[in-house]
């Protein structure tokens, strides 16, 4: 009974929770960062469930809890497959009407410490995400473990927003003209900019008076953290040395120093389901069911999609659309689920015994994504979050409290610095080089030698990662189903630096980064650099382009960015997936709201565009069937 009265008091669950954090981070620490975590199922569920258990006792701040024991059935005017930065959206802007909607994800709610802004570096090893192994050309991968690399898919609700580092910077005003100029109307800067506001509650402080770029009141809280603001005193003078701008990340010009922005409102992580749907929960005519996976899209013989087949709790249901049924299940498994449908490249479908409902050639090509590679520069201590940070009784304490200090503050890049290196049009980034003040860790992916070499003399020092990370890559890959079993994953090529262009602006990038760190500015944070050469690529030279092509080859990796494997194109493009309304070509009553119809992929983090196109979308639909908004009654 005693032992339980003291159990129950805050302060001794606040005391309890710190230690198991420090025995985990000591843990994670002392065995190679991440890589432990990954590699071990055992300890991960072990320092998950502890920090779960804790969480639940002590922190109030935390997600919605949306699952449901109830299957769905019936018929809905609209389905919705998939609740993710784009689901969430097309949801809740349809449901404003009078129309009914069912919302399909097939991952669960989020767990409690996805809300924390710090900790977002744990979600890749969560049940929050899978990892499906993703390949490249031949000459790339070469440092990394059988070259082939996983990539981070969302299930959960809110999608990557639930897992992602909360980045919100919207894409240079030239990648929405280029979109238009590709035969897409109404997708240029200047018809998507309305859009881009009304889903903002911007609450920040701005570098420019930019004012008319930001909205106010929308569901999605934006903001700029202190860390942010801390990066951006130390880059002013650097700018100023090099001649470049500091500009706001979603205002007008699109070149220069960015500090971000994030998705992050009173110390607590906005995800697409806590902005969009947590609010409107009370809808009778929204109904949410997590743990749902759609298999198939049902059609008449019309080839009018009138539903959906799914699974739920290992059983398979089947449930009616009346207007239509809109696919927002992301880059990956949008291609996989029209694939699954029927809908796709013929020969690919018919190898697999799939009946082919439209054949769509364009499913699954196109892919686009960033590709990116980081040097770490030892800095000067005090600037990087340490290890001791993260276990400051303190820092736990004031978050799980007020969801204030160093909890509440994302492990994220904290400035973009957007370059145009390659030609073309000067206001156009093509190479983005982003910082992170870190504390050096292992590198997951990579080689034991590779990580010996690159991060070995760095390990638990303070250092900043900087990023070169390739915004408009010429070369793409592609996605590819080998089974007709909707519980497979996807095969994914990324083909990266297919173009020899690619590589060449990879040059180009780190050579302008050594530039932005030989700065004075930046000497006055650096401390004196241990020798970071890449061994298999020495015999090139001391850092010459020969150096820097073969380290790319070896370092370089596609990041989670991508998309456009749906793409949006009028008909006169053949690989066109969705026309600019966004509806499936071949088949009616069908549309794909996510990053996948971007026709190429924007110069920088995608989120932002994401929200902005289901925004756009929502209208879009609620025109198509003249529903506009009403008041709704509550469940
Ligand atoms: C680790 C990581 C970090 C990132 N960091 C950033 C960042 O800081 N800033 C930024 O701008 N972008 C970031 N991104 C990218 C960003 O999160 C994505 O671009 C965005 O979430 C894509 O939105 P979406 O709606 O297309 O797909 P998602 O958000 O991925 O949502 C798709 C949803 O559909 C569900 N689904 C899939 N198949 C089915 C099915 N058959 N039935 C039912 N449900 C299904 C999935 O479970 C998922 O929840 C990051 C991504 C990752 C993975």
């Amino acid at each position: 009974m005693a032992l339980i009265d003291i159990f129950s008091r805050r302060e001794t669950r606040i005391l309890v929770f710190i230690a198991i954090v420090a025995c985990g981070i000591a843990a994670v620490k002392s065995f190679f960062s991440l890589d432990l975590l990954l590699e071990s199922p055992l300890l991960k569920a072990m320092v998950l469930k502890a920090l779960r258990f804790f969480l639940s006792l002590t922190f109030s701040a935390g997600p919605q809890d949306f699952d449901s024991d109830l299957p769905a059935t019936g018929a809905y005017d609209f389905i919705v497959v998939g609740a993710g930065a784009a689901g969430c959206v097309v949801a809740s802007r349809l449901s404003e009407t009078s129309a009914s909607v069912l919302l399909l994800e097939e991952g669960l709610s989020a767990t409690l410490e996805s809300a924390i802004p710090k900790l977002s570096f744990i979600q890749p090893v969560s049940e929050n995400v899978r990892w499906i192994k993703s390949f490249s050309r031949e000459n790339t991968l070469l440092g990394v473990k059988n070259q082939t690399i996983p990539m981070i898919a969302a299930r959960v609700m809110g999608g990557g927003t639930t897992i992602n580092f909360g980045l919100y910077v919207r894409g240079a005003k030239l990648d929405y003209d280029n979109w238009s100029a590709l035969g897409n109307p109404g997708w240029d800067h200047a018809s998507l900019l309305p859009y881009f506001k009304k889903s903002e509650d911007f609450i920040g402080t701005i570098t420019e008076h930019t004012d008319e770029y930001h909205g106010k009141g929308g569901p999605l809280t934006v903001d700029t953290t202190d860390d942010v603001i801390k990066m951006e005193e130390i880059i002013r003078p650097v700018a100023a040395e090099l001649g470049l701008d500091i500009i706001d990340p979603n205002g007008p010009s699109n070149i220069g120093f960015a500090p971000v922005h994030n998705t992050v409102k009173k110390g607590v992580r906005v995800s697409s389901s806590e902005a969009f749907l947590k609010p409107v929960l009370n809808r009778k005519n929204l109904h949410i069911l997590p743990g749902a996976r759609v298999d198939k899209i049902l059609f008449n013989q019309e080839k009018e999609a009138v539903g959906v087949e799914y699974t739920f709790r290992g059983k398979t249901y089947k449930v009616e659309a009346r207007k239509e049924v809109i696919i927002s299940a992301g880059t990956l498994h949008t291609p996989k689920l029209l694939m699954l449908s029927g809908i796709g490249p013929r020969k690919q479908l018919e190898e697999l015994g799939i009946p082919v409902v439209a054949e769509v050639p364009g499913v699954g090509q196109n892919l686009d994504s960033h590709q990116l590679f980081a040097l770490n520069f030892k800095i000067k201590p005090g600037l990087s979050p340490t290890f001791m940070d993260l276990m400051n009784p303190f820092h736990i304490a004031s978050y799980l409290r007020e969801q204030t200090g160093f909890y509440s503050l994302p492990t994220t890049p904290l400035m973009h610095t957007y370059l145009n290196l390659g030609g073309g049009d000067p206001r156009w980034p093509d190479v983005d080089i982003y910082m992170t003040p870190l504390v050096g860790v292992g590198l997951p992916y990579y080689t034991n030698e590779i990580k010996s070499q690159i991060v070995g003399p760095l390990l638990n020092e303070p250092v900043l990662n900087v990023g070169v990370m390739l915004c408009r890559p010429k070369s793409k890959g592609y996605v590819a189903i080998t089974s007709a079993d909707p519980a497979d994953f996807p095969f994914i090529n990324h083909n990266f630096y297919d173009h020899p262009d690619d590589v060449k602006l990879h040059v180009k990038g780190v050579k302008e980064l050594n530039r932005i760190m030989s700065s004075e500015g930046m000497k006055k944070i650096l401390a004196p650099q241990p020798d970071l050469t890449l061994k298999a690529c020495a015999h090139l030279g001391n850092k010459t382009d020969g150096y820097w092509e073969c380290y790319a080859r070896h370092m370089a990796l596609p990041n989670e960015h991508f998309c456009c494997t749906a793409k949006m194109a009028p008909l006169t493009d053949p690989m066109g997936v969705v026309s600019p309304r966004l509806s499936v070509r071949g088949v009616s009553g069908l549309r794909v709201v996510d990053a996948s119809v971007m026709p190429e992929v924007v110069s920088t983090n995608p989120m932002a565009t994401v929200y902005v196109i289901a925004e756009k979308a929502s209208d879009i639909i609620k025109q198509d069937w003249s529903l506009e908004n009403t008041k709704i009654a509550s469940k």
